[in-house]
């Protein structure tokens, strides 16, 4: 029985964030915002707009383009101010209702949220909510974090946000909307990102730097980790209204999630990517004629490893650009289709030739058993995996979608079985600390991790409440039973 008050198979959602205060067409901005960001969710997107009277909102499953390239959409969300969201949720009940921005009448007016990230504490806080009465309208944790403003005992608004925030453990960054402002918000350990731009006197906020490009609007800064900045018509303010803890934000974003284009912690993503190749490349060297990246994903780091190495960089893999992310097709079976329709050998280079191949991660391991076999079938003489992170071993529940621990093939397998699984003729990971390296901060053992690293180390950087929390299901099972 499915015992999750969320989604049946798990909660975590993989998300994009993009918010416009006052601007001309600001649903517009927010559709081009959220079209840069479509990396970050493929699977549904959503605009609520402000016309300073009523709220409006579009959500759709689907992308970006396709449903808010339309101009009967972009006309039905008019106003100055608007919030999107792009999303991938992991299961079958991906229902629009799930769709963000939720949006709720609270006592205060209107207030629509767009989150990215995962609340890790959202299925023990929904049960307490319930059984004080909330109803709930979808099975997204994000709806938690509007219960918990709603019933705040808190006069203000921004009092009962923080007091709602206070309650919530993971990661968050939300763009919200009231009818007087607009609110961004980072997570105390800040695991996601969230930046803050410009555009003439209109205030952006985004997930990713890539798509204040887009939009041409300037970069200012990135939202603290804690912070809360609030925009109305009397300015910018920011508050800190929480404990200051040491920050964790996500190293993955570095590794894979973040658009190489974007600007992460002031780093550029591409160049940490390709600082990880060649680090890659000093760590674990191999005798080869050719480097070759997964693409593309895997392109950046393998630039790294061939400089560093001296081995030629080629092409050879094609990617068709008309399919979504492997990952992303559901099912085993599916997933083993959607491979061999991503990629494709350059025949022609590969036959004879020794081969290493980069690739940015190892998951399940349905990509790198296929890309090799690949290479193999186009005649490679020999073929090497390098793999540009370190082993996958832990599942996250900050708002990376990862399958469960136990179809990580690294919690199955160490590097040997895993090699013998992909069958390459060897295959190694760059090490914790020389990602530390790449990402230019060396890794001290007396200073706690300066990113969350949990799926690589399986050090958490807060409780994992939901998963600790069994009697808490067991009661749901309870409830549902009794419902029946
Ligand atoms: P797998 O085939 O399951 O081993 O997945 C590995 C491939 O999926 C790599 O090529 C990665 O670029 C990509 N990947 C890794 N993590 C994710 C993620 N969270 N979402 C989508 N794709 C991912």
């Amino acid at each position: 029985m499915n015992t999750n008050p969320f989604d049946d198979d798990k909660l975590r959602e993989e998300c994009g964030v993009f918010g416009v205060w006052q601007a001309d067409a600001a649903a517009a901005l927010v559709a081009l915002g959220l079209h840069a960001l479509q990396h970050r969710g493929q699977e549904a997107a959503g605009i609520t707009s402000w016309d300073g009277h009523h709220f409006h909102s579009h959500r759709a499953m689907g992308h970006v383009a396709g449903n808010f390239d339309r101009d009967e959409v972009i006309r039905g969300l008019p106003g100055r101010v608007a919030a999107g969201h792009v999303r991938y949720a992991t299961t079958g009940d991906t229902v629009l209702r799930n769709v963000q921005p939720l949006y709720a009448d609270l006592a205060s007016g209107g207030f629509a949220v767009a989150h990215n990230g995962n609340i890790s504490n959202a299925i023990k806080l929904r049960h307490d909510l319930v059984r004080r009465g909330s109803i709930f309208q979808s099975t997204s944790d994000t709806e938690v974090i509007i219960h918990l403003v709603a019933t705040s005992t808190y006069r203000t608004l921004i009092d009962k946000f923080v007091d709602a925030l206070r309650q919530v453990e993971g990661a968050y960054s939300l763009v919200c909307m009231t009818p007087e402002g607009m609110i961004a918000c980072r997570d105390p350990l800040g695991v996601r990102p969230l930046v803050m731009g410009k555009l003439g006197d209109s205030t952006i906020f985004a997930s990713e730097t890539v798509a204040l490009d887009v939009v041409g609007a300037e970069f200012e800064r990135e939202i603290d980790p804690g912070e809360i900045v609030i925009v109305t018509e009397s300015g910018i303010k920011s508050l800190k209204p929480f404990p200051a803890i040491h920050a964790r934000p996500c190293i993955f974003e570095h590794v894979y999630f973040s658009r190489p284009d974007s600007i992460v912690a002031g780093s550029s993503v591409y160049d940490v990517r390709k600082a990880i190749g060649a680090q890659l490349a000093i760590e674990s060297p191999v005798d080869a004629d050719l480097v070759i990246p997964v693409p593309d994903s895997g392109t950046p780091a393998a630039i790294g490893y061939a400089q560093q190495s001296g081995i030629p960089f080629e092409l050879g893999i094609i990617r068709s650009h008309y399919v979504g992310r492997t990952f992303i097709q559901p099912g085993d079976q599916v997933r083993h289709l959607g491979v061999k329709l991503k990629h494709n050998a350059n025949r022609a280079l590969i036959a004879g030739k020794r081969v290493i191949l980069v690739d940015d991660s190892i998951v399940r391991g349905t990509t790198s058993l296929k890309i090799v076999q690949m290479m193999r079938d186009a005649g490679a003489a020999e073929v090497h995996m390098r793999i540009a992170s370190p082993p996958t071993r832990h599942s996250c529940y900050y708002g990376v979608d990862t399958p469960e621990r136990t179809k990580l093939l690294a919690h199955k397998l160490d590097v040997g079985g895993m090699t013998d699984f992909i069958h390459a003729d060897s295959l190694a990971f760059v090490s914790i600390d020389g990602l530390y390296k790449a990402l230019g901060e060396a890794r001290r053992a007396d200073v706690r991790p300066q990113y969350c690293d949990a799926c690589f180390t399986g050090d958490y950087p807060t409780r994992l409440t939901d998963q600790e929390d069994l009697p808490v299901t067991d009661q749901f099972e309870m409830l549902a039973e009794r419902a029946l």
